[in-house]
């Protein structure tokens, strides 16, 4: 284990087997639809590479990558920083994104994407922080790993401060590790 890491939460073999029978789910939903499975940049790479490969049937990749700038009352205005490079009309979407928190940057990447005219758009988190929904915020995930609890978690794709994303398991930080 990581010496900055504490805990680990979700192991290597958990997070494994669970997204082999996410797998399942979507291919259940979306055997013969040719999926278009969307990325969201960065944290959501490591998930995203081994979910489509547990999708055993055609699909397509595209990539997207957002910014949100909370204020000081933590707004979540949302900027895109890198759009989708295909057309989306007629097509079903799925979202890949590494946690769904306050719900503010998948709601905002739901309806933008819906603008695009797909015919379709679900979300697949790997993780949820159901206490963690903004006032307002109705949203939530179609298909999730696992529901965690309130926790700044680091490891498979998240990131602090950009650190640790390679990580192969899902972890708490030791208090420490935030001064860096
Ligand atoms: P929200 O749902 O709050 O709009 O945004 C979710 C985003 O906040 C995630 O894509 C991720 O970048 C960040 N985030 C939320 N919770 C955590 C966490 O526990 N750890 C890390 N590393 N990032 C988080
Ligand atoms: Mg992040």
């Amino acid at each position: 284990m990581h010496q900055d890491i504490q805990e680990i939460l979700l192991t290597e073999q958990q997070i494994k087997t669970r997204i082999q029978e996410l797998g399942q789910d979507l291919l259940r939903d979306y055997q013969g639809k040719c999926p278009v499975f969307v990325c969201i940049l960065k944290g959501a790479v490591v998930f995203y590479a081994d979910m489509i490969r547990a999708f055993d049937d055609h699909c397509e990749m595209a990539f997207m990558q957002i910014s949100s700038y909370s204020g000081t009352q933590s707004t979540g205005n949302i900027v895109v920083r890198q759009d989708v490079s295909m057309d989306l009309t007629d097509r079903h979407v799925v979202i890949l994104e590494d946690i769904l928190d306050t719900g503010r940057s998948l709601q905002y990447v739901c309806d933008y994407l819906r603008n695009k005219g797909a015919a379709s758009v679900k979300i697949c988190t790997l993780l949820d922080k159901p206490e963690g929904r903004a006032p307002g915020v109705t949203l939530e995930a179609d298909y999730v790993g696992f529901r965690i609890p309130n926790a700044f978690v680091v490891g498979f794709g998240l990131d602090y401060d950009e650190y640790y994303r390679n990580l192969p398991y899902v972890g708490v930080l030791k208090p420490a590790a935030y001064t860096k």
